[in-house]
């Protein structure tokens, strides 16, 4: 479409005239402006017209960006396109210079410039943030393992010796104190637990989370978690189903223990109104699966795989007696990654608020020729 029909020239015109934060131009091979406008320009207070058949680059003060400008100009009538980038007066501009082609040949020179100052401070401005975020991210996970490390120790040393006086002083003490010292047993392997959940989250983090694995049957396994879970709770029943074969896996017994007991234990704590929970182990042709079905509070169905994430808590909680619910949001977290290093698989599955939630762990069998 050449440009001396006044239509096209309009045409031209029109669109170089909205183009946003730059300007567009067409050229002859003289390099002299046919048509030249654009917001940047208009800007800059210059008036189009008077840039209309003036030379490429004839308003850049700088001789060489000038002639460098003028030198891909020409260019463009070998056919070739260029891109350039320059600073004018404190603002960056991008060049872009491209052939028009009529019939084949190059009749015009079309360069589009680009005012790119404020993509690029908001970039710079990206790029700040995002190193901030990674420097606070790498301090809270520096500071969570020295917390957590640090804690550990004096615990456990207050755990030993709790125990070794509650076990000599337990009789001498009346109902009330009996109920003291107990709290303080229960309490202290909550806050044991919530720092065993930091420093797994840490190890996780940083790669360094490791299995001893070897032959367990998973139904062993479960029945012995239960035993202990009972005790936890006197609002709720518990209904056992265990298939009668062994079930052996390869894995970490004691991994595998903190996954049950995690899942078995919200059971019991996202059903505070009681209620039977139940858990089946049930031997499929190459897997086993475990299955924790409660009755309490349910999860919505756009949540069941983000509970999953780390310091990940469900909406759930929000009602007014689901908030007292503690925790952290870290169980499920590190239940899947112990799952998944084991090669298996864990999901939540629910009805929707108040409909309870079953949670089920798949874990591959040992296969019979690996049998120790
Ligand atoms: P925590 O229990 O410390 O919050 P978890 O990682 O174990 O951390 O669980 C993450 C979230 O998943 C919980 O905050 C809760 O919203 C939801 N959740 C887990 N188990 C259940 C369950 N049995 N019933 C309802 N919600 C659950």
């Amino acid at each position: 479409m050449p440009l001396t029909t006044p239509q096209t020239r309009q045409l031209y015109g029109v669109i170089a005239q909205h183009f946003p934060r730059g300007t567009i131009a067409a050229y002859d091979r003289d390099l002299r402006y046919l048509i030249i406008d654009g917001q940047a320009i208009r800007e800059l207070g210059i008036d189009p017209e008077s840039l209309t058949g003036q030379m490429v680059g004839s308003n850049i003060e700088d001789e060489q960006t000038r002639l460098e400008l003028q030198e891909h100009a020409r260019a463009v009538f070998s056919d070739e396109q260029f891109h350039f980038e320059h600073d004018i007066d404190g603002r960056h501009y991008r060049f872009d210079f491209v052939p028009v082609k009529i019939d084949q040949i190059v009749q015009y020179g079309l360069v589009v410039v680009y005012d790119m100052t404020e993509e690029i401070a908001l970039k710079n401005d990206l790029k700040i943030s995002l190193e901030q975020t990674k420097n606070a991210l790498q301090v809270r996970d520096k500071f969570m393992a020295i917390a957590a490390h640090e804690l550990k120790t004096p615990l456990t040393t207050i755990i030993g010796y709790t125990q070794l006086i509650a076990s000599k002083i337990r009789d001498r003490l009346d109902d009330r104190e009996q109920k003291m010292l107990q709290n303080v047993l229960i309490q202290e392997a909550k806050l044991n637990n919530m720092i065993s959940s930091l420093l797994d989250l840490t190890r996780i983090e940083h790669g360094t989370l490791s299995l001893r694995t070897g032959p367990m049957d998973v139904v062993i396994l479960v029945r012995d978690v239960m035993v202990d879970m009972r005790f936890n709770s006197e609002h709720h029943t518990f209904l056992e189903e265990y298939t009668r074969d062994s079930v052996i896996i390869e894995g970490d017994q004691d991994r595998l223990e903190q996954v049950f007991r995690n899942i078995i234990m919200n059971a019991i704590k996202y059903s505070p109104g009681g209620g039977p929970i139940s858990v089946s182990v049930r031997k499929l042709q190459n897997e086993v699966t475990v299955t924790v079905t409660d009755p309490g509070i349910g999860i919505p169905r756009n949540e069941l795989s983000r509970i999953f994430e780390e310091f990940s808590r469900g909406s759930n909680l929000s009602g007014t007696t689901n908030t007292q619910i503690s925790g952290m949001g870290i169980g499920l977290f590190v239940s899947r990654e112990i799952v998944h290093m084991h090669d298996g698989a864990i999901y939540a599955a629910s009805e929707g608020l108040g409909h309870g939630s079953c949670f089920t762990v798949i874990l591959p069998l040992r296969k019979s020729n690996d049998t120790a």
